[in-house]
């Protein structure tokens, strides 16, 4: 009993009323139990302004309504999958997880009405839906990714001819640059004359840089020297070392009479810089032939300084970590 009723049951009447009032509690539980709306949540007289209905949820959670003939589903489909209503029954999934609605649904001209407090409740539920899914596609698009690079690589990044690509089997330390000595040629030639006039096994260069005469100017010819990783025959006699040690290149042309072109340069600089990444040879291993003999090859026009990677000294070191990096030649040919 509530307390503002004390001082009336304090009064003469009021004691005569009690039995009664105690009589009727039972009817008033009665009525309470029986009530069909017992439990729900208050309802105003006018229904449109408490219930939605399916297609306005759909439209509200950016998805759409299906009603598919002769079933007794809806269905709203959308980013969070599937939310699927059951005719006469209160039974609604959102996404394959089930929630039951405050009353039973009754379908009708393909949607259904709906409490605003089961439609919260599906919006919420669709809700988390979206975002378990975005979140599993995420996942997904991390997987398939490639994963980022840990590190460096150790010797560089310089890309070569995939026929330059084969196995190391040699300790190379260093790379040694000739001339032909001729105006044009290729390696079919040089291999031709090594065997057939020095005796050799074959070419004595692991790699020729033709020059537009005997061959496309610019364009790199793989020894097989180079492919089976054997010692060449390019340094000279008594100088083994270089044979077996260091990469022979030899540039087509007389370089004592003239410069190579621009593109064996570019081919050379290329050539080097893989080489140098794939062996680690620093640039201080990168000499001309004249350099470990008594020879002119690769004759006085040979531009060395452009060749190596940083160009020449500390100030070239020092430009290339600036991100200078290697200028062109300033002269053509
Ligand atoms: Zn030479």
């Amino acid at each position: 009993m509530g307390a503002p009723f004390l001082p009336f049951l304090r009064t003469q009447g009021g004691r005569r009323l009690l039995p009664a009032l105690l009589a009727l509690l039972p009817l008033l539980a009665a009525c309470a139990s029986t009530d069909p709306d017992a439990g729900r949540t208050w309802q105003p007289a006018d229904e449109s302004s408490w219930a939605t209905t399916a297609r306005a949820l759909a439209a509200d959670l950016g998805a759409t309504l299906v009603a598919e003939p002769g079933t007794r589903t809806l269905v709203i489909e959308g980013r969070g999958g599937r939310i699927l209503f059951l005719d006469g029954t209160r039974m609604v999934t959102v996404d394959g997880q089930r929630l039951e609605a405050s009353t039973t649904l009754q379908f009708g001209d393909g949607d259904v009405a709906l409490a605003n407090e089961d439609a919260v409740r599906i919006s919420q539920a669709w809700k988390e839906a979206v975002s378990r899914r975005e979140a599993r596609e995420r996942a997904l698009a991390a997987a398939a990714a490639p994963p980022p690079p840990s590190r460096a690589p150790p010797r560089g990044d310089a890309v070569g001819d995939p026929e330059w690509n084969v196995p190391l089997k040699r300790d190379w330390e260093g790379i040694l640059i000739h001339h032909s000595a001729t105006e044009g040629g290729n390696l079919a030639k040089f291999d031709k004359f090594h065997r057939e006039v020095n005796g050799w096994l074959m070419v004595g260069y692991d790699f020729i840089i033709c020059n537009g005469d005997g061959g496309p100017d610019g364009l790199v010819q793989t020894s097989e020297r180079w492919t089976t990783q054997i010692q060449g025959a390019h340094a000279g006699k008594g100088l083994k070392r270089y044979n077996d040690h260091w990469v022979g290149i030899c540039l087509v042309g007389d370089f004592s009479r003239e410069r190579p072109t621009a593109k064996q340069m570019a081919s050379l600089r290329r050539l080097v810089r893989y080489l140098q990444d794939r062996c680690g040879i620093p640039d201080a291993n990168v000499r001309t032939h004249r350099d470990v003999r008594d020879t002119d090859c690769p004759g006085k026009h040979f531009p060395l300084g452009e060749v190596l990677r940083a160009g020449a000294g500390p100030r070239g070191a020092e430009a290339l970590r600036s991100g200078a990096g290697l200028r062109a030649s300033p002269r053509g040919k």
